[in-house]
């Protein structure tokens, strides 16, 4: 593939901006969009020129097989704003691998990475007054890519769009969460598409999950679909416990998303002297080191809450509630995270990417 330079990708800039009618203090999480989106299609065995162009709706034809195939993979990733105005994306590698995983997976043609970089470069540059300084404050992306060939039957498309779209999310304090273990319900299986971030895996969590929720508790943490006795990963969040200083969190396998959050925590734990192992994790053990009072911290990680902690969890009938620790581990990550993510701090592993 021929590296692009940002002036091969064909820009129609907002006529007016969007911003001066939204409330930075209040926003609800992904419902506001930021003046422009990128877009890139693929037709004729390769992807076309990239454009970016006022966010707006689009037509497809009720036949594309997004629709009824569910051909549909995404990111989320964060831009971040310095008090000086420097722009830095947090580890965008990661998630330019990760996506075209994904993509493979779902038989998408992967995208190219000087398209994807120049694509994020360019949006950002437009829409830099959406990303408020502070931490806390970020401007959410949400790369993606559907199956937009007009044609029903069950293969995949010939045609994809790939897409930007980009919301200002707010710091916001994540209130701890009760979860469920699950006993029934799987989120993935061996050899399914637990690791790719594809649409389904996350609609089929809607209704499982509302079963939770009208039970008391927020999200689930999922089991092993074999067993249901080793617990795994939480709905769009890895999941970390804490029984005496050890962090502990399950291997990655082909039923658990690769998290960007996951594996910066690992490496903190790692830096800043934590005993730390990656190993499952059952069931049984939580339960018991909850009852013989050694589980001091549950706590989820990923893109969107950076960490949230756990404050209960719930497994056969029984709730076992978490005291509030002083020193928590999951408060130490996420202020960590944040500082080195708004150039606040020392970046020794090089995960800010500055786009200039
Ligand atoms: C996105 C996601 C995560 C977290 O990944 P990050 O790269 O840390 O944002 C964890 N689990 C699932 C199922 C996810 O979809």
């Amino acid at each position: 593939m021929t590296l692009i330079s940002t002036n091969d990708i064909d820009i129609e800039k907002a006529k007016t901006s969007k911003i001066t009618a939204v409330d930075f203090n209040n926003l609800a999480f992904g419902r506001v969009f930021t003046d422009h989106m990128f877009v890139c299609d693929f037709k004729d065995g390769k992807w076309q020129k990239p454009q970016i162009m006022p966010y707006q709706s689009m037509t497809i034809e009720p036949s594309a097989r997004v629709f009824h195939y569910g051909q549909a993979v995404f990111e989320g990733m964060k831009a971040y704003k310095d008090e000086s105005g420097n722009v830095f994306l947090f580890r965008p590698d990661q998630n330019f691998e990760r996506i075209n995983k994904s993509s493979a997976r779902m038989a998408i043609p992967e995208f190219p990475k000087d398209y994807f970089f120049n694509g994020l470069k360019t949006l950002l540059k437009l829409d830099s007054e959406w990303i408020k300084p502070g931490v806390g404050s970020s401007l959410y992306l949400r790369p993606f890519v559907i199956a937009t060939e007009p044609a029903i039957s069950a293969s995949p498309a010939n045609e994809y769009r790939f897409m930007i779209i980009c919301s200002p999310a707010k710091a916001y304090y994540s209130e701890p969460v009760r979860v469920l273990f699950a006993e029934k319900f799987s989120r993935s299986a061996d050899g399914g598409v637990g690791f790719a971030k594809a649409a389904g895996n996350y609609g089929a969590q809607f209704y499982p999950t509302s079963l939770a929720q009208k039970k008391g508790f927020q999200q689930i943490i999922w089991t092993d679909a074999n067993t249901h006795e080793y617990l795994e990963e939480a709905g769009t969040m890895n999941i970390f416990f804490r029984i005496g200083d050890k962090l502990i969190t399950a291997p990655n396998n082909d039923r658990i998303l690769d998290g960007v959050t996951r594996k910066s925590v690992i490496q903190l734990a790692e830096d800043l002297g934590i005993d730390w192992e990656v190993r499952r994790v059952s069931v049984k053990e939580i339960k018991d080191a909850a009852k013989n009072g050694s589980l001091k911290e549950i706590f989820g990680a990923g893109t969107a809450a950076v960490i949230s902690p756990v404050s209960a969890f719930e497994h056969a009938d029984e709730v076992y509630e978490i005291a509030e620790v002083e020193d928590s581990y999951a408060m130490l990550f996420k202020s960590t995270l944040l500082n080195i993510q708004h150039n606040l701090s020392e970046d020794k592993h090089g995960w800010r990417y500055e786009v200039k």
